[in-house]
């Protein structure tokens, strides 16, 4: 895990193949089909501390899991770990390094050894967690822009499922980002609408109502999108999903990109083009204020979503 802080040094315990090991013993074949081929998915979780409570507690656990399977399922794997492993993975990773803070946990399922590009086995896998805090652009929001790669499409590399593999598509679209002095991109899919970008989804608000690109638009089912469509009616917030076209980016009021990782994180230009002021809007803000809440288990109707990991 490439990281901008310290918090790899922080990593003492890893799971490999379901036994604790220092994150140093920790190896991988270099001719694995993982590696050679990407026969490999992961999910990418949060754990939330809570002072109060004295608790740290994994957000969406099941969904992210579900989610796992589903992607191990369209790649094909022998004998692949199950949720209730992968979860015991988690909880004993946890609990080994004994974060009290804010965590973020990268679980990996993958063909190791040596193998073909066909190879479904020997499967392994992997559990590692670090310290993460919020990230800076959480307050400022980024600007972002349009790359002129085309999000991998459903029928060559589906962006549904969670694989290594559609990374590649991601990694170029972000280094254009980065080449331009942008904070984020956005890829538009092979139809030419908009899909999501490089590691998270895109809603933008238009005529009082937040639109986000529909699940056929080439994206990831992310839990952090799916979280918003439910948070934000109750709020009197409305949300479409649909298509949504390379325009509308320029004509946002408010905009934000979403991710485990990012959270709510505001987007203020798309192409140097301010969206609204320029700076991060009001729904925006009140929405990261509710997921924040809502994470941080201060709102009890949401608590199913919280997996505590100290009084599991
Ligand atoms: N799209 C892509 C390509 C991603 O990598 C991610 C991060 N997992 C997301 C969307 C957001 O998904 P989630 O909210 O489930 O983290």
């Amino acid at each position: 895990m490439t990281t901008t802080d310290d918090s790899r040094a922080r990593i003492q315990w890893v799971s490999q193949n379901h036994q604790l090991i220092p994150y140093a013993d920790a190896t991988v074949s270099i001719m694995a089909p993982g590696l050679t081929f990407a026969a490999l998915v992961f999910e990418g979780f949060r754990a939330y501390w809570n002072a109060d409570k004295g608790e740290l507690s994994i957000f969406r656990l099941e969904d992210h899991l579900k989610r796992f399977d589903y992607s191990i399922s369209v790649i094909e794997m022998d004998q692949p770990p199950s949720a209730d492993t992968i979860t015991k993975d988690i909880l004993d990773t946890l609990k080994a390094n004994e974060f009290r803070e804010d965590t973020y946990i990268r679980a990996q399922v993958y063909v190791d050894d040596w193998g073909s590009m066909l190879a479904t086995g020997p499967v392994a896998s992997s559990v590692i967690c670090r310290p993460r805090a919020r990230v800076a652009s959480f307050e400022t929001g980024q600007k972002f822009i349009v790359s002129s790669w085309r999000r991998n499409g459903e029928n060559a590399s589906p962006s549904r499922i969670k694989a290594s593999g559609n990374y590649l598509n991601s990694r170029l679209a972000g280094l254009d980002a980065k080449r331009q002095g942008a904070g984020g991109a956005v890829l538009l899919n092979e139809d030419g609408t908009v899909s999501e970008g490089p590691g998270g989804c895109l809603f933008l608000l238009r005529d009082g109502e937040f639109i986000t690109p529909d699940v056929t638009s080439g994206i990831l089912e992310s839990i952090t999108r799916d979280t918003i469509l439910k948070i934000a009616p109750p709020l009197g917030i409305p949300m479409v999903e649909r298509k949504v076209g390379r325009t509308e980016l320029y004509l946002a009021e408010e905009a934000f990109y979403c991710g485990t990782g990012q959270e709510i994180m505001p987007i203020t230009a798309f192409d140097n083009r301010p969206v609204g002021n320029g700076v991060p809007g009001p729904l925006t803000r009140k929405l990261q204020s509710h997921y924040d809440d809502i994470v941080r288990g201060r709102s009890p109707e949401y608590g199913h979503w919280l997996t505590p990991v100290y009084g599991a």
